[in-house]
């Protein structure tokens, strides 16, 4: 693999006008080369629910599975919803940052053959905004994913959330959710799951389809094209809930497209190694089709587009 380094200008893009220092590293293939996958997501046993699995367990299968690297974003969630007392012992959903950094140092100095990135899941409640963008200042990432996993002191994942709502209103109050509170932080890369408040959700409609919420997924598809942020598909939604299977609506994809938006990021939201990079041969040509040109994948809080 050769690389060259080449402003993005050169290839007529509108980000580099968003992002100045914007660089992007070009492959060069040869003939009958594999594309180069990354996985952007995934937890060791940092997370609160990380036991599954550690970073070295992942990091080795992620190089099983013809991965170029992966990034570990561990779980942080300052506000933990007191009903999921009723269902597990309440712990702490935060972690340390400087154990998981220093852990991926010393995996990443012994391990050949797999890149390993320094990540973030940052869960985003209203009542901790300032402490949130305090410590996404505190320390250095190569990545932040901005994702919503409890919203009005419910866990979706329970139950509650539902209650008293149809999908529509429930899916529509998640997104605008999501928008509000990544709008006024500003300071992450990838947009996670948008369709998580979908994989639990017990109603017969299980997607989330752009041509029902156009309204709030338009300033949001708007603002992270304009602002150089990813679009992640993350491959954990796409899979059976009690029967229900969610799928990806390509319109989604495609009005991003229409915003100039580029970046997409793929991560397999993987709790276990088994699962890094679980169907990106799929998700890969899936967004090739759709005429995007690369995924992308964040080093140092700088999008790395490589092509598709
Ligand atoms: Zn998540
Ligand atoms: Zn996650």
């Amino acid at each position: 693999m050769f690389y060259k380094t080449i402003p993005c200008c050169v290839r007529h893009c509108t980000i580099c006008k968003i992002r100045k220092n914007l660089v992007i590293f070009a492959p060069y293939f040869k003939d009958g080369e594999n594309m180069i996958l990354y996985d952007n997501h995934n937890h060791s046993q940092f997370s609160f629910d990380g036991g599954r699995t550690t970073v070295e367990k992942s990091a080795v299968a992620a190089r099983e599975h013809g991965l170029a690297g992966l990034c570990f974003t561990d779980h942080c969630d300052f506000h933990v919803p007191p009903m999921k007392a009723e269902f597990e012992h309440l712990v702490k959903e935060e972690f340390d940052v400087a154990s998981q950094q220093a852990e991926i140092d010393a995996v990443s100095s012994r391990l050949e053959g797999i890149r390993i990135f320094k990540g973030i899941e940052i869960g985003l409640y209203h009542s901790c905004r300032e402490r949130i963008r305090q410590h996404l200042s505190a320390w250095k990432f190569d990545q932040v994913i901005a994702s919503v996993h409890y919203i009005d002191d419910t866990d979706p994942f329970y139950g509650g959330y539902y209650r008293d709502k149809d999908w529509k209103q429930a899916y529509g109050h998640y997104l605008e959710t999501l928008y509000g509170e990544m709008t006024w932080l500003g300071d992450f890369d990838v947009m996670g799951h948008y369709d998580y408040v979908a994989r639990y959700a017990p109603y017969p409609q299980s997607s989330i389809l752009y041509r029902d919420f156009s309204d709030i997924f338009d300033p949001m598809l708007a603002y992270l094209a304009h602002e150089g942020k990813a679009v992640e598909i993350n491959t954990k939604t796409y899979q059976d809930y009690h029967g229900r299977t969610p799928v990806l609506d390509k319109d989604i994809l495609l009005r991003f497209k229409e915003f100039g938006g580029e970046f997409i990021s793929l991560g397999s939201d993987s709790h276990d190694p088994d699962r890094t990079g679980d169907k990106f041969g799929y998700y890969a040509e899936f967004v090739k089709a759709l005429g995007f040109r690369y995924l992308t994948h964040f080093e140092a809080r700088r999008p790395v587009p490589l092509p598709v």
